[in-house]
Order: C-alpha cells, then sequence, then structure tokens
C-alpha cells in the first residue's frame, strides 16, 4: 500500500497575526476527518499561534533549521528549538534557499540530521532549474541532490522528500503527468537502492503551481504520496480545494 498522503504548505515569508484564522478554519474542516495527513509551514512568527488553533489536527512546521543546536549564530534558529516550541517538521534545501542563502546539498544533509536529532520531520527539497531541464539534465541534478542531501538517518517516519521543479515555483507552470510520473520513479528507485523496502513508504511530494484546479491531475499520479503547496496554501479555501482531492 502506498504511504498516507501528504499535503504540505508552505507559507513562505507571508502572513502576519490575522492570517492565523486561516488554521483554525483549515482544522475546523478536518475535524472529520481527511484522505491525507495536512501540515502547514507558516513564518516562524505565527508558529506557536499556529499550533494552538490547529488543535493537533494538522502539523505545524518550520521553514528552515540550523545544522547546529545551539551556540553563537546571531539570527538562527536550531530545530531543538523548533522541537522545544511543539513543532512536528523542517522544510530543508527549499529552492528559496539554496538560491537566496548559497545552501549547498552538503548543508541541507546537515539540517536534515539535525532536524532528525530534534525528533522533527525533514521535507527535503529537491528539483532542477528550467536551464538544468533544457539541457537534458533534468533527473541527474535531481538524484545527485537526492543523494547528497538525504542523511543516512532517513526512515519513512522522519523523511518526506519533496520534488519542486525551480521553474514550476509560483509560475504556473506544472511538468506534464508522464514528466512527473518520472522523476518521481526515479526517485523512489534511487531511495529503494538505498534504503531498500522501507523506501516505498517515504513520502515523495510534487511541489510547484498546484492549485485546486489542477491538484485533482497530479496527485493520482504514481509514487505521488501528495503535495507541497505554496501560494495555494495561504488562504483556507484554496487549500481545502486540494486536500479534498483525496476525498
Ligand atoms: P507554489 O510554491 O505552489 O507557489 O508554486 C511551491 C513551493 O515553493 O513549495
Amino acid at each position: 500500500m502506498p504511504p498516507k498522503p501528504l499535503i504540505a504548505g508552505n507559507w513562505k515569508m507571508n502572513g502576519l497575526t490575522a492570517d492565523v484564522r486561516e488554521i483554525g478554519t483549515l482544522a475546523q474542516a478536518l475535524k472529520d476527518g481527511a484522505g491525507c495527513d495536512v501540515a502547514v509551514f507558516p513564518p516562524l512568527t505565527l508558529a506557536a499561534a499556529a499550533r494552538e488553533k490547529a488543535g493537533g489536527l494538522l502539523w505545524i512546521g518550520a521553514q528552515d533549521c540550523h545544522t547546529k543546536e545551539s551556540g553563537a549564530h546571531t539570527g538562527d534558529i536550531s530545530a531543538a528549538m523548533l522541537a522545544d516550541m511543539g513543532l512536528q517538521g523542517v522544510i530543508v534545501g527549499h529552492s528559496e534557499r539554496r538560491q537566496d542563502h548559497g545552501e549547498r546539498d552538503s548543508d541541507v544533509r546537515l539540517k536534515a540530521l539535525a532536524a532528525h536529532r530534534a525528533g522533527l520531520c525533514a521535507i527535503i527539497c529537491v528539483g532542477e532549474t528550467r536551464a538544468e531541464r533544457e539541457a537534458g539534465q533534468a533527473e541527474a541534478v535531481v538524484l545527485g541532490q537526492l543523494a547528497a542531501s538525504v542523511p543516512e538517518s532517513a526512515v519513512p517516519g522522519n523523511t518526506v522528500i519533496a520534488y519542486e521543479p525551480v521553474w514550476a515555483i509560483g509560475t504556473g507552470l506544472t511538468p506534464t503527468q508522464d514528466d512527473i510520473a518520472a522523476m518521481h520513479g526515479t526517485l523512489r528507485r534511487a531511495l529503494t537502492d538505498r534504503f531498500g523496502p522501507a523506501a516505498a513508504d517515504m513520502r515523495l511530494l510534487y511541489g510547484g503551481s498546484v492549485k485546486p484546479a489542477n491538484a485533482a491531475e497530479i496527485l493520482p499520479i504514481t509514487d505521488v504520496d501528495g503535495a507541497l503547496v505554496g501560494g495555494a496554501s495561504l488562504r483556507a479555501e484554496d487549500f481545502l480545494g486540494i486536500i479534498r482531492a483525496y476525498d
């Protein structure tokens, strides 16, 4: 059986106090259950309030963490601190962190390790740029990122892989269903080579311009175990439109 799907919302640098009500609306709608797990990664400023509103019906996580547990790192937050505030997961290696902050695979791997040490689930992101896809290198790039970003401590319970083609993020563009199926199949095989049969239970999310209008086409693709959603996760109504594709 494929793993229970996960629909995860990445709010990025969006949201002020009033927007936490969206989490309340989600929790209310999830009271009667859903065909998938649901997570929201708000900015850290809202995480405590979001957690309270979530009432255990969805997980709340963070968008980044440091590689170390504590120390002289002004402005940084450790995975241990995220766990201490009751968060359940952390996104690591999002392409915006890789681009804006120069994060390399080796940094992403250390962050995922830190998340695992703290008892958090690491959502590890990989994905090729448009130039890499056009050059026929998409698979090689993504496999390279996967090998170097996923630490040996990864098991299905503490790791989710998100395939997010950089050119599909926030653009309204998505790969074809065949291209998504091919990349997810490639990722599953690589994880199976490395982790054995347990890899069948590791969730592989697709991310990049997932919306209520295309969720029903993307989510049923083989080896797609959910989605990492940016823009369409900011309003509960849109996000629920994606979650309900699993009803
Ligand atoms: P998008 O972002 O859904 O707005 O394209 C996805 C992401 O960056 O996780």
